[in-house]
């Protein structure tokens, strides 16, 4: 391949929007280009790497029995209406009508529309179980698409769902698909950490995401220092550092010398911080009452205080009722904060937020800043562990410029429910070995997903088990961008200079770069490009009439992984000559230009063989 018959336009400067390397790089490698906010086109160089690592998923996918498939992109409204996820989705789901008034969906994940395929050729337990895969766009109306096409509007995903007859076909599954994944992480030169995650507004029973370190990553990641506990802190619990009591009778008991809980005047002390000061003790003496607002709540709240006459919904036929909205008072320790993915997946919520200052003042009758769980009524109280072990406690007193002290858990108050929701942070405690967790920076590049039966039952989906029973199968889904897998490929693997491609992604093998495209030069560098082609390396030729430096640095820039310099001078010798460099090394080596094929063969063979071992 000649580089003056393709289009790889590479740029000198970077677009101002681009704040990290690999946005930086791809740009000025020529890879991609931007059309508008969150929409990237790839151009032939990006396009090649980006084919590489759809082959690489797809041999794992392929290695364990998931079979590819080609959906459409655009679905029917219907389909999501049915799983109830119509509404849920919100704005993040681009919708369309078509001529004749039909909803469409342009898909930002296909849960939905695998299984309404699936649901109509399967028929027996002996199709299961199941797995089926696409490589395919999605588009999500991302709020603030940015870092280029690490979080863009529309990317590709590797997007496999899998049926089951029966959990243990389920937890197999999801163990080889954690496992495939690992593999193509390492094919591509990846360091990933698989960690523990919340299963969001996906639901189900059990989830694993694949981070990447990075310092703009949006995931917050408790690590253990000794064993190999990793959690995304949305899911992250730790080792509590006192003592739960085992009931609320006992919790009684333990403050039975707790003095009576009496008022104290707060006059303008508002926050937690102003008490400490004021009462001159710690935040931790503190119960920090918080009202939340949750949307789509899936709890059955119908014995919960203040909720019996509470607004009910089904979203779809099969789909679980919901309350569109209810109202908690959420209870922590005051130096503690709340973890709101804990919360949510506590209460089965779609979304929820802090109660604006109107409601907090209807629900608790005291302006914010106020409230507490003495005598508070007509909500549920959920109540973090930490506060069970607290026996003499300062809270608000559900009046302006008032507080109690002296409170205590199962003597003065309790709650509707009792839940592990703090926050875990750095040097909290492991909750495997008890040693410090650290806390790291990610990036999602997979997520792996038991579902359960969150889709297969409100679509419908059945089959005859053996003894011709009607049957549900249970389901799994599990997903990788490709888009930010890239990025962060060349995240890691990048210098001052440029990408430094993992021989697996590269979208050549070799560049050879002719000091000048003529006479001796130009035959020995195409002889030698038709020799590395036979060989089966794929190879790039700079045959452009440039000052030798600008091929060097867009060489560099574009991060080939071996570059192959023929000059005048090393032809001269007695036996010709050219030079090799590996890209990201100082060394060149001159070799023989007749063995300078095999040379290079046997030199990425070697590279190769790593990675995909
Ligand atoms: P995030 O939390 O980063 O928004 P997500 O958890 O919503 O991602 P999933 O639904 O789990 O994403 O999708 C599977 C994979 O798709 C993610 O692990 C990620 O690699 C990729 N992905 C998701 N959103 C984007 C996006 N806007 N741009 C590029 N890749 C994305
Ligand atoms: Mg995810």
């Amino acid at each position: 391949m000649k580089l003056t018959q393709t289009f790889i336009p590479t740029l000198r400067e970077v677009p101002a929007d681009a704040v990290i390397a690999s946005h930086r790089l791809m740009f000025r490698a020529g890879m991609i280009r931007k059309l508008a906010n969150g929409l990237f086109a790839y151009l032939p160089l990006g396009l090649r790497s980006l084919r590489k690592l759809e082959q690489i998923i797809r041999e794992e996918m392929d290695a364990i029995n998931a079979q590819e498939i080609k959906p459409t992109v655009v679905v029917p409204g219907e389909v999501w209406k049915e799983s109830g996820r119509w509404e849920a989705m919100g704005d993040a789901m681009l919708r369309a009508r078509n001529r004749l008034g039909v909803d469409l969906v342009v898909s930002p994940t296909a849960e939905e529309a695998v299984t309404a395929l699936v649901r109509d050729d399967l028929s027996s337990y002996r199709q299961l179980p199941l797995s089926l895969y696409q490589i395919n766009s999605k588009y999500r109306d991302e709020i603030r698409p940015r870092y280029g096409v690490m979080r863009g509007r529309e990317f590709i995903m590797k997007d496999a769902y899998s049926y089951h007859a029966d959990e243990e076909s389920l937890d197999k599954t999801y163990r080889d698909m954690g496992r495939a994944y690992r593999r193509v992480f390492r094919r591509c030169g990846l360091t990933v950490i698989p960690v523990q995650a919340d299963s969001g507004a996906m639901g189900g029973s059990g989830s694993e995401e694949f981070m990447v370190e990075s310092e703009i990553g949006d995931n917050t990641l408790l690590l253990c220092k000794s064993c190999d506990y990793a959690a995304n802190v949305e899911k992250a619990s730790c080792k509590p550092d006192f003592r739960p009591p085992p009931s609320v009778e006992a919790a009684r008991e333990a403050s039975s010398s707790t003095p009576a809980t009496e008022i104290i005047d707060t006059p303008s002390v508002k926050t937690i911080g102003d008490l400490c000061v004021f009462l001159k003790t710690s935040a931790k003496n503190f119960i920090k009452t918080l009202i939340y607002r949750a949307v789509n709540v899936e709890l059955d709240l119908s014995a919960a205080p203040g909720c019996a006459s509470l607004e009910r919904r089904r979203p779809a036929p099969g789909a679980p009722e919901l309350y569109p909205e209810a109202f908690f008072a959420v209870l922590i320790r005051g130096d503690l904060d709340v973890n709101e993915a804990k919360l949510a997946a506590t209460l089965k919520a779609g979304e929820l937020a802090l109660a604006a200052d109107t409601d907090v003042e209807r629900l608790t009758g005291a302006p914010v800043g106020f409230a507490g769980p003495v005598g508070l009524t007509g909500l549920p109280i959920i109540v973090d562990q930490t506060v069970t072990a607290m026996g003499d406690a300062v809270t608000g007193a559900l009046a302006k410029d008032q507080h109690y002290r002296h409170v205590a858990y199962g003597r003065d108050f309790t709650g509707w429910l009792v839940q592990d929701i703090r926050t875990v942070k750095d040097g909290d405690l492991c909750p495997h070995c008890g040693t410090s967790l650290y806390e790291k920076k990610g990036n999602e590049l997979g997520h792996i997903f038991k579902l359960g039966y969150k889709y297969t039952r409100p679509m419908n989906v059945s089959y005859l088990d053996e003894h011709g029973k009607t049957q549900t199968p249970t389901m799994g889904s599990y997903g990788i961008g490709l888009d930010r897998t890239l990025a962060s490929v060349i995240e890691e693997h990048h210098d001052e200079n440029g990408i430094i491609w993992p021989v697996t992604l590269a979208p050549c093998h070799v560049i050879i770069v002719p000091v000048k495209y003529n006479g001796a030069v130009k035959t020995t560098a195409d002889t030698l490009e038709k020799e590395l082609e036979q060989l089966g390396l794929e190879v790039l030729v700079d045959d452009r009439d440039e000052r030798p430096g600008v091929k060097f640095k867009d060489a560099d820039l574009i991060g080939i992984p071996f570059r192959v310099v023929v000059g005048d001078k090393n032809l001269t010798a007695s036996t010709p000559q050219v030079e090799i460099r590996r890209r990201g090394k100082v060394e060149n080596r001159l070799v023989s230009a007749a063995a300078a094929a095999q040379e290079l063969a046997a030199m990425l063979r070697a590279e190769l063989a790593a990675l995909n071992a």
